[in-house]
């Protein structure tokens, strides 16, 4: 997710605050999406990518509530609730209904800054490692995000087949994969090479990412049927 700018939308129908919000988010390095009360905000927020939501609770037509129970029967936006309402009450209530944090008014805009960052972070660090595959301590590193994997630290360069061969391996372990089969997963099905052309793909991908290609660690013969993973 790095490198990609994210937008955040301001629910928040003073336009004083709405522009103070905005320049510091602008500043921040963050794209704004705004909306004076809850029709837009719900408008805006399927019509635009929305990474996180900073929503006012008091709003002409519909509440800051409302808003969040309606968005949140279909996504888990992080949503940070601003409001003037101070009893513990009211905030309670907020993280009930799925808010991730709140400030009351008036606030710190650089404080306001740090809790987008610090949400988005955690909101995003976490999808952005469930797409890393790592195995034998970091020796092997499979991005499936970007498709690139690393042999001890270093990148290496697999060709998409390749590649599909390792990814297709890695995600189960447990099980032998025929030459066929690994065509198909591999290949879609369409493949009309020979079916030793795999391994001859196998044999390049063992030389990448293999510290000993003839003593294979990973992607190991099981004789007689195919190939399987060996990281663990
Ligand atoms: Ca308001």
């Amino acid at each position: 997710m790095e490198g990609i700018i994210k937008r955040i939308l301001v629910v928040e129908d003073e336009s004083k605050i709405v522009e103070f919000i905005e320049s510091y988010l602008l500043n921040s390095g963050y794209s704004v999406s705004k909306a004076p009360n809850g029709r837009e905000a719900l408008k805006a927020f399927q019509s635009d990518e929305i990474d996180l939501i900073i929503l006012d609770l008091m709003l002409p037509d519909i509440t800051g509530e409302q808003i969040c129970k309606e968005i949140r029967k279909t996504s888990k936006v992080p949503i940070i609730m601003l409001t003037a309402k101070t009893s513990d009450e009211s905030i309670i209530n907020g993280l009930d209904i799925g808010a991730d944090d709140y400030m009351t008014k008036p606030f710190s805009p650089r404080q306001l800054v740090a809790r987008v960052n610090a949400l988005l972070r955690r909101a995003y660090d976490d999808e952005k490692d469930n797409n890393l595959l790592s195995f034998n301590q970091g020796d092997i590193v499979i991005n499936q995000t970007d498709y690139s994997v690393k042999k001890a630290g270093k990148v290496a360069n697999l060709t998409p087949s390749e590649y599909k061969i390792l990814i297709t391996l890695a995600k189960r372990s447990n099980k032998v994969f025929t030459r066929e089969e690994l065509i198909q997963v591999a290949f879609d099905g369409d493949y009309l090479g020979y079916d030793r052309t795999i391994d001859s793909h196998i044999k390049n991908l063992r030389a990448k990412i293999e510290d000993n290609p003839k003593d294979p660690i990973y992607i190991l013969t099981i004789r007689g049927i195919g190939y399987r993973f060996g990281g663990v």
